[in-house]
């Protein structure tokens, strides 16, 4: 009976797998020409990220202070037992860097350099590549986008790698560096059961992990945040890795890493980790400005209907020829509007943005930005608000609150709706549609007042009266 069952069942697989062979293939098809029909529309803006990608420099002083910071750590902590002999096993990373809970986008890193394998003079990564820099030991990851705004929120958190035993901490110095300067960074050193120790630098001031030297950390907890402490361009974090006899290695393994054979990763990531990191909705383009000033992102997720605003996208390793296709969805899933980009050049960090205009007939609700790239399908929301309020307050000549007059509100249409001001004289009309005239009129028993006509372009919290005898 088993042997009898075989087959059918390979043939069942066989149609199943023909099946869905078809269908990926007519997928395809479709999304080809679905992506066809979608206008390519040139970017308002954007381009390479505006900020500088960040590096960084330990001189050899710094270094030695460093090391023999760590070796004299190591044997105190030997001599007392808080570590043990070291064994031979494989150590393994996680990435070191993270989002904070409530931090913004889907992600928050982009990697600028990483460790040069050339002699010096010249630029080899472990892939064959050049994103590094002459002599450069370590990994730089950096926070994109919004690289200042992200550090200031502490929205980019050091965490971790494999875990081990604090050798050495430093916190204090100060953190907006924009160039080389000579100075010390914060730093955390973890060294693990077989010795080797792992550098996370240029730590945010007073961020540093309260856990003292000597106590355990454990895989991906904080250890601080990503700041621009030291020798650095920007905010990023350095890391770099040593053997226990203090032989540098790149936990990249590919053709051009010399070092060593092995990868040090629980699970590599590829040269290039094609991904939208955010996308935004802004009322103007977002300004970077002079290092290490805070970006104005000019963030905005409510609108009018009527109103303009700018959806942005902001890419880590956009490639070129690489396409996005975007589209604006109403609250009720219709489309607004799609268009399609295709990245002109490859980049570390890049972003892009567009006009979207909002009809002036709305609807109001909970709208969406969404782009699909490289596979995937990122979104992001934002409200249309239709309403309007319009407040005041109705005053004697003296400045007085009356109490108890009628507030009349007429539409062009020659509708009228009242309500009766409070104690101290203040009355509201709520959900107003927006972008209508109105005219406003109060009375009361012993005032006359001036009627009033507003444009309801916006929330009105002064349409005032003051009565007349
Ligand atoms: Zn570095």
């Amino acid at each position: 009976m088993f042997l009898l069952s075989v087959p059918p069942r390979s043939m069942l697989l066989l149609c199943v797998a023909g099946l869905v062979f078809f269908a990926v293939a007519a997928g395809l098809a479709f999304s080809t020409a679905g992506q066809n029909s979608v206008p390519f529309l040139e970017a308002d803006g954007g381009g390479v990220s505006p900020v500088e990608e960040p590096r960084d420099d330990i001189t050899e002083e710094q270094r030695k202070l460093i090391e023999s910071d760590i070796e004299r750590n190591v044997k105190w902590l030997s001599g007392a037992g808080k570590i043990g002999p070291s064994s031979p096993e494989v150590v393994q990373f996680a990435w070191p860097v993270q989002k904070s809970d409530g931090g913004p986008g889907f992600s928050v890193d982009a990697i600028s350099n990483y460790l040069d394998q050339a002699p010096p003079g010249q630029l080899l990564d472990w892939n064959c590549g050049m994103r590094t820099y002459d002599g450069h030991k370590g990994i730089d990851i950096y926070t994109w986008p919004f690289t200042w705004n992200l550090m200031d929120s502490g929205s980019v958190e050091v965490v971790a790698g494999a875990p081990g035993t604090i050798v050495g901490k430093f916190d204090g110095n100060y953190d907006r560096s924009c160039a080389m300067n000579n100075s010390m960074w914060n730093a955390v050193y973890v060294r693990h059961s077989d010795g080797s120790i792992a550098w996370y630098g240029h730590l945010k001031n007073g961020s540093v992990t309260t856990k003292s030297i000597g106590e355990t950390v454990s895989m991906g907890e904080k250890l601080g945040l990503v700041g621009s402490s030291g020798n650095s361009t920007g905010p990023h974090l350095h890391f770099e890795v040593h053997t226990e006899t203090n032989q540098l290695r790149d936990p990249f393994q590919g053709a051009c890493n010399t070092i060593n054979a092995e990868s040090w990763w629980i699970q590599q990531e590829p040269n290039r980790v094609s991904r939208i990191n955010r996308l935004m909705t802004h009322s103007a383009p977002p300004s970077f400005n002079t290092c290490p000033q805070p970006e104005t992102s000019n963030e905005k997720s409510t609108f009018r209907p009527g109103e303009s605003f700018r959806a942005a996208a902001y890419y880590r390793d956009q490639l070129q020829g690489h396409q996005t296709q975007y589209s604006i969805l109403r609250p009720d899933g219709s489309v607004l509007q799609s268009w399609s980009h295709q990245s002109p050049n490859t980049y570390s960090s890049s972003y892009w943005f567009w006009t979207v205009n909002i009809p002036t007939f709305g609807p109001g609700g909970t709208w969406k930005f969404t782009a699909l790239y490289n596979g995937q399908m990122y979104e992001q929301t934002f409200a249309v608000d239709p309403d309007v309020s319009i407040s005041g307050r109705a005053v004697d000549p003296n400045g007085r609150g009356i109490s108890r007059a009628s507030i009349s509100m007429t539409s062009p249409q020659g509708v009228t709706i009242s309500v009766i001001t409070s104690t101290a004289g203040y009355y509201v009309f709520q959900s107003v549609p927006f972008g209508e005239v109105r005219t406003i009129r109060a009375s009361s028993k012993r005032y006359r007042f001036m009627p009033r006509e507003v444009t309801l372009s916006n929330d009105l919290t002064d349409v005032d009266f003051t009565g007349i005898e």
